[in-house]
């Protein structure tokens, strides 16, 4: 009997990686735990010569591909890819700094880049440049973690490890979360450009059943937009906090220092790496919120609906300070971060579509087509229905995807910050003006 699985589904940035082992018939689940790792300067310099040296690699492996398919109209397969880059790495010196595993992952990173090319997914492998070559994985052995004790103190308190990968050396770790150890099926070691370390241990464990017994009670509808990140069917709403548009000064001088120096120059690559923790910054910024969120969320309602938005037209259609926005705003992530957040507690996610989600009248399903983007508030030309134009969106949503809500709420509220975000002049409770001394 053939049993034809689904294809591995990829949710984005590898938040989870369903995999389906053939021998169990069951749904493995491998998960990604990430700690920064606090190198040592000559760690760090061992560690960028090999970076260096895996790029050469795979892009020897993609000549070598290249002049054999030339040559005898021959594909090589995974196999013959991983014997090449073993073979090359017997030859060179160069090649030698690497673990050989780390040599054949090389290989395999290039099958799955060719691969995804021939199923039409990305473009032809190219040459890859040695500042964008920034991990390395060693798939089975050549690491080993041990304990080093413990940091901070009562509840602050985590495990500190210390990880050894071969050829390259001792990297701390903190390991803020606990780790299976024993399940951990590969670990990669990622240097951003910000010289930032971070080892990321891949683990592989069986797919919690969904909680298919618990009837889900709660829905809630979110509403996406730029001047509010999120607006909540039950009238709360998250401001949008805009973190590139509040960098972006601090980014704009960067970038203009950056252009004065000579490319590639000492002074080039420091200014490089000031621009790139700026950069850094923005990202965590938004994960960070975009986390809490989910967190806060996944914890108060067992249904969460989402409008399914094609972000790239909207990009497409605005004008720049509105593209700026929408980038900003990273609407894809977000989604893929609150369905994530449910999915990993067994709740539902159900995505709606957006068709007019913010011109449809809640209560009657008229449409309002005189809508524009600049009316913050709907009013229904059917039945006289006016509500903030959000959160109308949000119930709408929830209608279309068969929840009828407790209540409609009356006003909105804004979330309060969420613990340690930095977001105190947030929307409503904003910090007010200091009262006047005394009147009169
Ligand atoms: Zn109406």
């Amino acid at each position: 009997m053939i049993i034809n699985f689904p294809k591995p589904r990829l949710l984005r940035r590898g938040f989870q990686r369903y995999k389906y082992t053939r021998k169990e018939y069951s749904v493995m689940r491998v998960r990604a735990y990430r700690f920064r790792a606090y190198a040592s300067k000559t760690t760090a310099r061992v560690l960028k010569t090999q970076l260096e040296a895996a790029c050469e690699l795979y892009n020897a492996l993609l000549h070598a591909e290249q002049g054999e398919y030339e040559k005898n109209k021959h594909t090589m397969n995974k196999t013959e890819l991983r014997q090449l880059a073993l073979d090359l790495r017997k030859q060179n010196q160069e090649f030698q700094v690497l673990h050989s595993q780390v040599a054949q992952q090389v290989a395999d990173r290039f099958y799955q880049a060719r691969e995804r090319f021939f199923e039409g997914l990305a473009n032809k492998p190219k040459k890859k440049k040695p500042y964008r070559y920034l991990s390395l994985v060693y798939p089975q052995s050549g690491w080993r973690l041990s304990n080093a004790g413990e940091v901070g103190l009562g509840k602050n308190k985590k495990k500190k490890a210390r990880l050894y990968l071969s050829k390259i050396g001792f990297l701390p770790l903190i390991i803020h979360r606990e780790l299976p150890e024993s399940q951990v099926s590969q670990v990669c070691v990622k240097a951003y450009p910000s010289c930032r370390i971070h080892v990321i241990f891949l683990v592989e464990e069986p797919e919690t059943k969904e909680l298919a017994s618990k009837e889900p009670k709660r829905a809630v509808g979110v509403d996406l937009g730029i001047t509010r990140l999120a607006t909540l069917s039950d009238g709360r709403f998250l401001e949008n906090p805009r973190p590139l548009e509040r960098s972006l000064d601090r980014i704009r001088v960067l970038q203009r220092t950056l252009s004065r120096k000579r490319f590639l120059s000492k002074n080039w690559l420091k200014t490089k790496t000031r621009l790139a923790k700026q950069h850094e910054h923005v990202k965590d910024f938004r994960r960070d919120l975009f986390f809490k969120l989910g967190a806060l969320l996944s914890q108060e309602y067992d249904v969460l609906v989402l409008e399914h938005l094609n972000v790239q037209d909207l990009i497409r259609n605005g004008t720049k300070k509105r593209r700026l926005r929408l980038h900003d705003s990273s609407f894809s992530e977000l989604r893929a971060v609150l369905e994530w957040g449910f999915r990993k507690r067994g709740k539902l996610v159900l995505p709606v579509p957006a068709y007019n989600t913010s011109r449809e009248c809640f209560l009657c399903g008229g449409i309002n087509k005189g809508l524009t983007l600049e009316d913050r508030v709907f009013h229904c030309p059917h039945c006289g229905f006016t509500l903030d134009r959000d959160l109308n969106a949000s119930l709408v949503l929830l209608k279309r995807a068969g929840w009828v809500p407790p209540s409609v709420p009356v006003e909105l509220r804004p979330i309060p910050p969420l613990p340690s975000l930095g977001l105190r002049r947030q929307g409503g409770v904003m910090m007010q003006e200091a009262p006047p001394f005394m009147a009169g």
